[in-house]
């Protein structure tokens, strides 16, 4: 090959990975972010839980991302499937309060809503909508169920190595969803550009999302820099009501994370309150995050009820 022919190779190659790069759709955090909430919340499991998940921090860190490792076209069902896990516009379910606490009720009131709506009624789309806090509740299910197979296992002197290793798999799986959470672009219409009324004169372009939580955070954030803010773990009453008012305090957020932008706290270096802005809601969510995993460790020592399977006998035709 001639140095020119080869030249050219290295330049499209380059293209070929800057569209690739901007096409990414916009992922909370980026993966730095998501490493370091996963990270700084390993980092704080208390010795009352088990010794194997207190030194599985590189597995659990490297898991923050792992959602995102499903938004590939290459794997469209996947991706199509799992996309509206990563956000909610609590905007357009403000009057569904409270929120119902299963995945299928939630779509059947959605598309009671929709169909009674003439206004654009494909916003009620569950798809549009998001189901952030059902994702979660789910993961944070198995996290659970399989903690209570380790205590099982271990209680009959079986050997728990493969369910120590399912246990790290949602442990860490989990800490992506809690992280999107905490982004407050992730709870809301104004996901990526204020639309509607706009007399702050906010940001209209499609570019705060990925400006805010990749390229801010990966340049002037590291772990370190909010470790200090997370507590040991407390149990939450109740995970579902505790996890859908830390999303509603991210939506409150909203307007903090577009008025930080406009006054350039996330240009370049940045700004000291964009700093803090940004670290604590890093915070927020390696907290929320413990407190699942240490209340999912606690309510696994409860035993089940027997399992629930489909109906023993149909109907007589
Ligand atoms: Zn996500």
């Amino acid at each position: 090959m001639k140095p020119g022919q080869s030249q050219r190779g290295l330049i499209s190659l380059a293209l070929i990975a800057l569209v690739l790069v901007q096409s990414q759709p916009a992922a909370a955090w980026g993966n730095e972010g998501h490493t370091y909430i996963n990270r700084v919340a390993a980092e704080k499991i208390p010795p009352t839980m088990p010794r194997f998940l207190r030194r599985a921090i590189i597995e659990i860190a490297y898991l923050g991302p792992e959602p995102d490792r499903w938004r590939s076209p290459s794997e469209a069902a996947l991706k199509n499937a799992q996309e509206p896990d990563h956000f909610i516009d609590l905007e357009r379910v403000a009057w569904l309060d409270p929120l119902p606490r299963t995945r299928y009720e939630f779509l059947r009131k959605l598309y009671e809503k929709r169909a009674a709506t003439t206004d654009h009624p494909d916003d009620y789309l569950p798809e549009r909508v998001g189901l952030q806090p059902y994702i979660t509740m789910e993961v944070y299910g198995r996290l659970k169920a399989a903690f209570r197979e380790y205590r099982q296992l271990r209680a009959a002197h079986q050997p728990t190595h493969a369910v120590e290793q399912a246990i790290v798999f949602y442990a860490g799986w989990l800490g992506h969803y809690v992280g999107d959470g905490s982004q407050p672009l992730h709870t809301t219409i104004q996901y990526n550009g204020w639309v509607g009324p706009n007399p702050n004169g906010y940001t209209t372009e499609h570019k705060i999302h990925g400006q805010f939580e990749s390229t801010y955070v990966a340049a002037n954030i590291t772990a370190n820099d909010f470790a200090g803010l997370v507590k040991s773990p407390e149990r939450l009453d109740d995970p579902f009501a505790a996890y859908v008012a830390y999303l509603r305090q991210s939506n409150g957020l909203v307007e903090n994370v577009y008025a930080l932008e406009k006054a350039g706290g996330f240009t370049g270096k940045g700004s000291p309150a964009a700093f803090d802005f940004t670290t604590h809601r890093l915070a927020a969510a390696s907290q929320m995050l413990l407190d699942l995993w240490y209340t999912a460790w606690i309510e696994s020592a409860t035993p089940a009820p027997a399992p629930e399977h489909a109906p023993s006998a149909p109907a007589t035709k």
